[in-house]
């Protein structure tokens, strides 16, 4: 056999496909599943990039707010403010107008300077001047607040860690947290520090008029911008805003946290999330994909292991069918030979002894039997294939047609060595059977018993009702049929793999056309059966729901008559 055509026949091809497909779909499904989830994330984290980028907007705007006043310094001639002040004591009134717009300016309450050489809050002989809005002069202050040294100080010690060569700017600002800002001014010919200005803060007016506006402006709409953001003091431990006051702060709700560049150190934005809309449509839209993928993946496993158990199922069928051919091929000539062996013999006038020549008579007889037998059923599969099965029901007294069956068959089953029992329970309604059927029904089932028989030799037919119903039961306690094989037997072809079957002649059609008969007259089949123990076939009909008149001639119908050997003697002489 060519090594393809082998190849396509094994089994092994089979399993190879359906690995395969299995592969692919599971394959196909893992792609899917990946690239769902890469999505939701990727909105997951750019929702996250685009929260992140507004918490840094707003603390730039808090900065460039604190810078606002002082626009123009950059430009300003720092020889010109250093002269004017060792002169008169006093800066230019283009300097003075610019400090006067900082202090109108209601973030800062005051105004203090120092120049870079006195130390005002070290050495007492040595002066700080504050700011006085209406001259635009500065004049020796008094018993200064503690915070305007600490600006100082700050602002000192910064620029000592600067190398002023390399410096490009005029002035450099440091923070003290959000208590005040402090401008060192610088000589950019003579690379010298000019000395500090110091911008008291105003906290209420920070905090309220301005983060607080902005806050609101920004985040207040919980849902657009879908975070809650809180202003919090962490080294007070103390939330100073929240922009949403409905929600409470706590530490585990916090998703980021964003610091003030370079300004109000103490201070610190903290964000929790609320799911964005883009977030909340991304995660159901990947429930709802992932409810259709999985579908989607059961039906298609569904089909493939459906179209491979029906695959395999049609082969068992075809090696089935090939062996019945080969079988049946087989058991016809097997019959025919014998017959004409027999026949030979008689014709040619060598036999005439009358013993042996009846002993021929009944060898051509038992087997045309077999042959009638044998063909009988491939007319009742050839009919049912092709659907012309004819139908002829009649109201039956089914009860009454069973005693008369088990009455014709009783010696017959017994002399095969088998106790035979009838059994009817109760009053037993009519039912619309045809008879014919019934008839081949309980001759296929009787025989099985007595085919597939073990050391309890017993059968036993019974009738029940219970009057919407009409049951017929057909049992013995044979060899059984094992659990993984019964819904099998009813099948084409089938036949039960064990050593009595190697034994028993049969081809596995019996239960196929009892099935398809029962089914036909509107009735259904049940097997129950151990192995060891017997099987027990049940078949319900509807009951017929009649008239008494009815029921009396259904009475009188003629019961089933099944040929018995007598008969079949005239049958086969005919
Ligand atoms: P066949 O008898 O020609 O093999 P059937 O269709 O009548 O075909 O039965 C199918 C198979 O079911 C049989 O081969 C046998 O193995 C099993 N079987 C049927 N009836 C019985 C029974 N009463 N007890 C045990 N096995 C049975």
């Amino acid at each position: 056999m060519p090594l393809f055509k082998k190849f396509k026949q094994s089994n092994t091809l089979r399993w190879f496909f359906l690995g395969i497909g299995i592969l692919a779909v599971i394959a196909l499904t893992g792609m899917n599943v990946y690239s769902l989830y890469a999505l939701q994330e990727s909105t997951i984290e750019s929702a996250k990039e685009n929260r992140k980028f507004q918490l840094e907007e707003f603390t730039n705007k808090v900065r460039h707010r604190f810078y606002r006043p002082f626009r123009g310094i950059s430009k300003l001639d720092m020889n010109d403010l250093e002269n004017s002040w060792e002169a008169s004591g006093h800066f230019p009134i283009h300097f003075q107008n610019v400090l006067k717009d900082a202090l109108s300016d209601s973030l800062f309450s005051n105004i203090y300077y120092t120049p870079d050489y006195l130390d005002g809050c070290y050495n007492e002989e040595h002066p700080i001047y504050k700011f006085d809005p209406f001259s635009g002069l500065f004049t020796i202050s008094e018993n200064n607040p503690k915070e305007v040294c600490d600006g100082f100080g700050i602002s000192k010690s910064r620029m000592n860690t600067i190398t002023i060569e390399d410096f490009r700017w005029n002035n450099k600002v440091a923070f003290d947290a959000h208590r005040s800002m402090t401008l060192a001014l610088i000589n950019l010919d003579d690379r010298n520090i000019v000395g500090h200005i110091n911008f008291m803060i105003d906290r209420d007016h920070l905090l309220h008029n301005i983060l607080e506006t902005e806050l609101m402006s920004k985040f207040g709409d919980t849902e657009e911008s879908g975070m809650v953001v809180w202003v919090r003091d962490w080294m007070q431990d103390e939330i100073l805003l929240s922009s949403n006051s409905d929600f409470k702060f706590s530490r585990d709700k916090v998703d980021m946290r964003q610091r003030f560049p370079d300004l109000l150190d103490n201070w610190v934005l903290q964000a929790s999330f609320l799911q964005s809309p883009a977030v909340a449509a991304t995660n159901a839209s990947l429930t709802r994909n992932l409810i259709v993928l999985g579908f989607a993946v059961f039906v298609l496993f569904g089909a493939l292991v459906f179209m491979f158990i029906n695959a395999q199922r049609e082969r068992e069928f075809a090696q089935r069918q090939a062996g019945f051919l080969a079988n049946v091929t087989h058991e016809l000539k097997t019959p025919l030979a014998v017959m004409q062996a027999a026949g030979e013999n008689i014709s040619d006038g060598r036999v005439t002894d009358g013993e042996r020549l009846k002993g021929y008579g009944e060898h051509i007889y038992d087997e045309a039997i077999r042959l009638r037998k044998m063909i009988d059923k491939l007319l009742d599969v050839a009919r049912v294939d092709s659907g012309q099965t004819l139908i002829k029901k009649a109201s039956l007294n089914i009860d009454h047609v069973l005693k008369e069956y088990y009455q014709k068959n009783r010696a017959y089953v017994e002399s095969q060595g088998f106790s035979f029992e009838f059994i009817s329970n109760g009053k037993i309604p009519l039912v619309m059977v045809d008879p014919d059927h019934l008839e081949t029904i309980l001759n296929n089932l009787v025989e099985n018993s007595i085919k597939y028989s073990g050391q309890t030799k017993e059968i036993q037919i019974g009738i029940s009702s219970n009057q919407s119903d009409v049951k017929i039961t057909v049992a013995d306690k044979g060899m059984g049929i094992p659990r993984k094989a019964q819904k099998k037997v009813f099948d084409k072809f089938y036949r039960v793999e064990n050593s009595m079957t190697g034994l028993t002649k049969g081809h596995g059609l019996g239960l196929s056309i009892v099935k398809n008969m029962v089914e036909l007259n509107g009735g259904k089949i049940d097997l129950k059966s151990e192995v060891n123990k017997g099987s027990i076939f049940s078949i319900t009909f509807p009951a017929r729901q009649i008239s008494a008149e009815e029921q009396d001639e259904a009475h009188e119908y003629k019961a089933i008559n099944i040929p018995d050997r007598v008969e079949l003697e005239q049958y086969a002489r005919q």
